[in-house]
C-alpha cells in the first residue's frame, strides 16, 4: 500500500490514475496535480468515490513542487507532465527525499534536444539521499526498454541487433493530429534521425530511411527510421548490441502536414512578436490542432509497438519479436482515452505498482531495462497490454 503524487492532468494522466483508482488494495491514496486544477477534478470526478485528491501547481517551480509534496507526504512522485518540467520536479524529489517516476527524458524547452545526461547527472545526488529515480516508464520509452531487457534475460546470451518498431495503424478522422502532446511530438519527429552502429552514432536527414515493415494484424506499413530517447540508455545497458534503431509509421498525408508545417515556420521554436506579444509558433500551433485527448472517440485501429531483435543463443544464431497490439476502440471504452494514452498509461501506473512493492527500488537514477523485467512483463498481461512472441522469424531488417 501506498501514496502517490501524480503530476500532469493530459491525456496520459487520465490513464495513469483511472487504472491506479481501480487497485484500492495497492494505491491508498492518489492525489492528481496540474497546471490547470479544473482537468483534475474533470478526471476526478469521473472516476468518482472520492479516489481521486486534487491541486494545483505550476511543476516549473521547485518552491510550489516541495510544498505540495511535504503536504501531501507521497512515497512515489509520478511525473506525466511535460518533459520540460523534468529536472524541477527531480530537483523537488531530492530536497524533499521523495521517489520519482517519468515517462520522457528531459528536454529544454528552447532547443528541440532530448537526451539523458541531464537526468544521469543525478544519479550521485539520489543515491546519497537514498531515493530511487526510475527513468522513461511508457511504451517506447519503457515497455521496449522492458522488452529487449526480457529478450537479453530469457532467450539470449548476447543481443547483437534491435529494431524497435512502432506503428500506429489507427484512423481518427481528422486531417492533422498528433496523438500526444503536439509541441512534444512534432518536435520529436521532425529531429534528424539518428541511430547505433558498430560503436557509435549516425544521423540521418529526418525520414531519409524507410521502408515497408509488416505488422501483426496489421499488414505493411510504410515505417521511417527517427531517432527516440531509448536507444541512448539500451546502447549503455546492453554493450553488446552492434546495431540499434527506431522505426515508426507515418502516412503520406501526416508527412505532408508535417512538411508544410515545418516550412511555414509552424514549428519553430523561437518566440515571433506578434502585435506586441511573444509567441512561440509551435505553442500557438499546439492551441489551433484537435487535442489528443479527444481524438479517442472517433479512433478506429490498433497500435503495435515491438522489439526485433537478432543475436546468439547457445552459439547459434537467433531471432526473436515481441510485440503488443492495443485497439484504440477498446482503450477509449476503458478509460475515454485513444490507444497512445493508454499505452504510456498502464505502464508507468504498473512502473508505480513496481516501485511501492519494492520490486524496483534502489537508491539511484535508473532506466527501467536496468531492472527485472519479469514481474512487470506478468503485470502487462494483468492489466490490458498482453505480448506476444516470435520465434526464429524473418525480421524484414
Ligand atoms: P498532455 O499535453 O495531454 O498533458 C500534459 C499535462 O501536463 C497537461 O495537463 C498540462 O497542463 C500539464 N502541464 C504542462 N506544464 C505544466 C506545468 N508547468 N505544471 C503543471 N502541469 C503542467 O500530454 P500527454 O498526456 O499526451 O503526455 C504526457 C507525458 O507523457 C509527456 O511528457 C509525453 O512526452 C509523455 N509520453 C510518453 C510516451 C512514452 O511512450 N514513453 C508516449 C506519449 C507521451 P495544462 O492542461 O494546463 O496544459
Amino acid at each position: 500500500m501506498g501514496k502517490v503524487l501524480v503530476i500532469g492532468a493530459g491525456g496520459v494522466g487520465t490513464v495513469v490514475v483511472q487504472k491506479m483508482a481501480a487497485l484500492t488494495q495497492i494505491f491508498e491514496e492518489i492525489t492528481l496535480a496540474s497546471r490547470t486544477k479544473s482537468k483534475c477534478d474533470k478526471i476526478a470526478e469521473k472516476i468518482g468515490n472520492n479516489r481521486i485528491k486534487t491541486a494545483q501547481i505550476d511543476a516549473d517551480n521547485v518552491y510550489e513542487l516541495k510544498v505540495l509534496i511535504n503536504r501531501v507526504k507521497p512515497d512515489l512522485v509520478v511525473n506525466v507532465a511535460l518533459p520540460y518540467q523534468d529536472l524541477t520536479i527531480m530537483d523537488a524529489c531530492l530536497e524533499t527525499k521523495v521517489s520519482y517516476m517519468d515517462t520522457a527524458n528531459y528536454e529544454p524547452r528552447d532547443e528541440a534536444k532530448f537526451e539523458y545526461k541531464w537526468q544521469w547527472a543525478y544519479q550521485e545526488k539520489f543515491k546519497n539521499a537514498g531515493i530511487t529515480a526510475i527513468l522513461g516508464c511508457g511504451f517506447d520509452p519503457g515497455v521496449t526498454s522492458i522488452f529487449t531487457a526480457y529478450a537479453a534475460k530469457h532467450h539470449f546470451d548476447e543481443i547483437h541487433y534491435l529494431d524497435i518498431v512502432d506503428c500506429n495503424a489507427g484512423d481518427h478522422g481528422k486531417a492533422f493530429a498528433t496523438n500526444f502532446n503536439p509541441e512534444i511530438n512534432i518536435r520529436e519527429v521532425s529531429q534528424n534521425g539518428k541511430y547505433w552502429e558498430n560503436g557509435k552514432w549516425i544521423t540521418t536527414k529526418p525520414h531519409e530511411i524507410h521502408k515497408p515493415l509488416t505488422y501483426p494484424e496489421i499488414g505493411e506499413k510504410e515505417s521511417y527510421l527517427i531517432y527516440h530517447e531509448e536507444l541512448e540508455s539500451l546502447v549503455k545497458n546492453f554493450p553488446t548490441l552492434k546495431r540499434a534503431r527506431f522505426w515508426m509509421t507515418f502516412g503520406e498525408e501526416y508527412l505532408t502536414h508535417l512538411r508544410v508545417i515545418q516550412n511555414i515556420g509552424m514549428a519553430g521554436i523561437e518566440p515571433v512578436n506578434y502585435k506586441g506579444a511573444e509567441v512561440v509558433p509551435i505553442e500557438f500551433l499546439k492551441y489551433v490542432l484537435p487535442n489528443p485527448g479527444d481524438l479517442g472517440e472517433n479512433y478506429k485501429g490498433w497500435t503495435s509497438i515491438g522489439c526485433r531483435v537478432k543475436g546468439v543463443k547457445n552459439g547459434k544464431e537467433k531471432t526473436y519479436y515481441i510485440y503488443n497490439n492495443c485497439s484504440h476502440q477498446q482503450a477509449y471504452k476503458e478509460t475515454g482515452t485513444q490507444a497512445v494514452s493508454y499505452t504510456t498509461g498502464v505502464p508507468c501506473m504498473i512502473g508505480a505498482i513496481m516501485y511501492l512493492k519494492k520490486i524496483w527500488k534502489k537508491p539511484g537514477v535508473f532506466n527501467v531495462e536496468e531492472f527485472n523485467p519479469d514481474p512487470f512483463m506478468e503485470e502487462l498481461n494483468n492489466h490490458g497490454l498482453p505480448w506476444n512472441e516470435k520465434h526464429d522469424i524473418d525480421l524484414e531488417l
